[in-house]
This record gives C-alpha cells, structure tokens and sequence, in this order.
C-alpha cells in the first residue's frame, strides 16, 4: 500500500526533491564520518607507536643510568607483569641473535626483522614496523631500538585491540547511515512541502478557475520570493486574460449594435428599390448607397480589429527609429486639401527633428486621427496647432483646433468605442478614432489627455516616453 503509493509519487517534484535531499545529506554525513574515521584510525595507530617508544626510552634509561644488570632485572619484571596482555618483549644481539625473550607462544612466525636491525646499523635511533602474520586475523606492531652497542631491545604489540574498536567504530557509523538517511528524507519531504505549498496553491486557482471561477486569484502571502513572484505573475496574467474577455465581450456587443445600424439601411434602401420598381437611376443610386454603407461596415470592422490587437498586443509593434517632425509635416500635407476646403489654417511648432523609438505607422495612424478631427471638428475659418516639445523623459504631442468643443461630462467618454458627442453626429464617423489612438498610445507605454471648451476648441495632449 505504502509502497504503491510512494510509485505513483515518483514524478512529483517534491518527492524527486526529498529523494535528492536524503541522498545529499546522508553521503555528506558518509564523507564526513569517513574522514573522522581515518583520522580515529591515524590517532590509534600513533598511540600504538608512542607507547612503544616510552617502552624503549625506558630500558635505554635504565641502561644508561643503572647499568645492564638493573636492565635485565627490569626485563624480567616486565616479562612478567604484561604476561597476560598481547605483547613480547626480546633483546637481541646486533647480528640478529636472541639473548632474553618472553613467551611468543601468541606470535608464533613472528622472526627478527634484518631491515630492522639495518636501519638500526645504519645510525637509526629506533624501527617501527608494522608486520601481518600468515594465518593470524590481526597484525603486530614492533619496535626496534638500541640501547646499547650490543644489546637492542625489541617490543610488539597485537593490533587486535584496535582493529576491534575500530571496527566497532565503523559498524557504528553503517547503522547510523540508516536513521540518518530516513531523517534526512523526512526533513527534505518538509522542506519541499514548504517550498511547494504556494505552487500547489497556484495550481489550486487554475483548477477552479478553469471551472469558471474567473475571478479568483493567488493570495500573496509574504512568503518565499520565488513563489511570491510566480503568485503575482500569475495573478497579473489572470487579469490580462479577464481584461480581453471583456474587452471581446463589448466589441461583441458593439458589432451587434452597431453593425446592424448599416445593415438595416442596405437592407431598407434595397426594399424600397424594390417595391418601387423604379428607374435604372433610382438602381445607381441604390448601388452607390450601398457602396458607401458597405464601405462604413469596412471601416468598422477593420477599426474594430486594430484596436483590439493593439490593446491585446498582438499585432507586431515594430521598434524602429522615427522622426515625429517628419511624421507630423507629412500628415499636415495629406489634410491641407481638406483643411483648406474648410478654410482651417494648420500651424505647426516643431524642432527641426525629434527622434523616437517605436512603430511609425501606428504613430502616423495616432496623428492622423487626431488631426482629422481638429479638422472637421472644427469651424469655417478656423485654426489647428500641432506643436512638439521635449524634456528629458517625455515627448508632448499637441494637437489644439478652435471648434466646437466638447461638454465636460462627455469629456470622460470620448475615448470608448463608438461614442460620439451629440453635437457632432450630423458629422461623418464612426466614433473608432480616439479608441484607436488611446490605444496605441498605450502600446507605446505613453496616453493622450484632453482639454477642451465647448464653443472655443479642444487640445489634445500626447504624452509617450522619450
Ligand atoms: P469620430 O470622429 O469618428 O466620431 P472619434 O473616436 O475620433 O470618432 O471621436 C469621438 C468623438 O469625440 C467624436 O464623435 C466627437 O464628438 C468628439 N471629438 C473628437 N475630437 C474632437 C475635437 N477635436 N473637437 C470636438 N469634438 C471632438
């Protein structure tokens, strides 16, 4: 059952994580414990040799302040008192021959060392050799050392005693392996339930919203950073999803009311044809009417589809470099046909050049909408001034006219789609323009702010960032 259960758990994250942790943790601990061994093992082994060592500065003290029949005395007395422990005790000639020796019944094969008494030849104050046994479990620690120009004394010792603790030792450090591993396992299950508990919660949200629960969101709770960020990531893209939604939501409704105004009118202008019978004229017309409604349905459609790519940020935002100078003086020549039918002065007040960066076709569409509208907007006679200024963060576009003005309560419903002010819908258009503009001055990370008195004329201010 538990078996089954951690299977199925094998692809999570968390249990890859605990997996990992419990892994990293307990061959660490091996490592370390693995270093404190060998250095327990060196300590023991150092023991060994020093009291060896005290062994032979012993005899050579008693040799050299109290002679060689004091040492023998002592020798035997030695012999004696470590019978029972696993030591002998010899001293042999320089050229190898045994003169005294305690029983080495326990250290059968145990034979005088010639590279010993070599090195001993050789000025060597002592020997220590480490020598392993045919047929014996445990080796033998000796030492060789002068103590006299005839007399050398020789000691070993079994290594039983250490090998056993030792091995106690590192049997001790296996089993710790166990529980550590399982401790190290639980910690990191802990860590990464911790960790996880804000994805979960992600996950969580998207569930229910997937179920319709569009408005939920991720409670951003102070905790992990990471987590933090991908709550408010998450969040933040939830908003943008339901901020679309809506928008496709009025844009449906606004087709279906404001689409259905021209329809009706194709479809009344062809009724009346119709019942009328009338003459190949009265067809021309009827064909030229529908023409330009057919043509108005465009324009909205198309409209409609700019705006909403470019609030959605879909259409492709080129970055490229722009002169607004040059932008502005082009759209002014393309409007003084119509500016001068309606006897309306364009001035301009511009630098030489101003440079931006950022989608020149969608900036000349920006102002091209607003210059069209100080236009017609605007009265017989009158003026529209575009000017351009600069600080150190911002460009300010400003497009001022002298016509008829907007009422200040329409003034904050003049950007939404397809709203026209009721003194200017004897006018052309479709009321698309200054959604439009709004939002591709958005996409340009700046916004267009609007000043305007009715009877006198409207200033249009866009503010993008320099
Ligand atoms: P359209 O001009 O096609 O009607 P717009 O979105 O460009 O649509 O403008 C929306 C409305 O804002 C216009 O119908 C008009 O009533 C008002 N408006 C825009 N620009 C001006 C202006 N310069 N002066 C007076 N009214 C304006």
């Amino acid at each position: 059952m538990f078996l089954n259960q951690l299977y199925n758990h094998r692809k999570t994250l968390s249990f890859r994580l605990t997996l990992w942790y419990a892994l990293i943790f307990t061959l660490t601990s091996l490592l370390a414990l693995s270093i404190f061994y060998y250095r327990i093992s060196r300590i023991t082994m150092e023991n060994t040799d020093d009291e060896l060592m005290e062994e032979f500065y012993e005899f050579a003290g008693i040799m050299d302040h109290e002679g060689r029949g004091e040492l023998m005395a002592e020798f035997e007395l030695e012999i004696l008192e470590e019978a029972e422990e696993s030591v002998f005790f010899r001293l042999i000639s320089p050229d190898g021959e045994i003169l005294k020796s305690s029983d080495m019944k326990d250290f059968s094969g145990v034979t005088v060392s010639v590279d010993a008494l070599a090195a001993l030849q050789n000025n060597k104050e002592y020997v220590i050799e480490t020598i392993s046994l045919p047929g014996h479990e445990y080796s033998v620690q000796a030492i060789y050392g002068t103590i006299s120009p005839d007399i050398i004394f020789n000691m070993g010792m079994s290594l039983e005693d250490n090998y056993e603790y030792l091995s106690t030792f590192r049997n001790l450090i296996f089993m710790l392996m166990i529980p550590l591993f399982f401790i190290a396992a639980f910690i990191g299950w802990f860590l990464a339930r911790h960790a996880l508990k804000g994805v979960e919660e992600v996950t969580q949200t998207a569930i229910e919203i997937s179920k319709g629960a569009i408005d939920k969101r991720v409670e951003v709770k102070r905790r992990l950073f990471e987590i933090d960020r991908l709550a408010n990531t998450f969040n933040g893209m939830l908003d943008r999803i339901q901020s679309l939604i809506k928008g496709m939501r009025e844009m449906n409704d606004n087709v279906a009311h404001d689409l259905r105004s021209p329809l009706t009118r194709i479809r009344g202008i062809a009724e009346m044809t119709l019942m009328g019978k009338e003459s190949i004229e009265d067809y021309n017309e009827m064909a030229a009417s529908t023409i330009e409604e057919c043509d108005k349905l465009i324009e909205i459609i198309n409209t409609m589809m700019d705006i909403t790519e470019t609030e959605a940020g879909v259409s492709p935002f080129k970055s490229e470099k722009l002169d607004i100078v040059e932008l502005i003086l082009s759209a002014c020549e393309l409007f003084d046909p119509i500016a001068k039918e309606k006897e309306v002065q364009l001035v301009t007040v511009l630098p030489d050049r101003l440079f931006l960066q950022g989608d020149k076709s969608k900036l000349q569409r920006l102002i091209t909408n607003l210059l069209e509208n100080a236009i017609k907007y605007n009265r017989h006679g009158g003026t529209v001034t575009i000017s351009v200024n600069t600080d150190n963060h911002h460009v300010n576009i400003r497009v001022e006219d002298t016509g008829l003005g907007i009422a200040e309560e329409e003034l904050s419903h003049i950007f939404e789609r397809f709203y026209r002010c009721d003194r200017s819908r004897s006018l052309a258009g479709i009321g698309l323009g200054l959604s439009l503009a709004k939002a591709i001055a958005k996409a340009f990370n700046g916004d267009i702010r609007v000043q305007s008195v009715l009877d006198q004329g409207s200033s249009f201010q866009v503010i993008l960032p320099a």
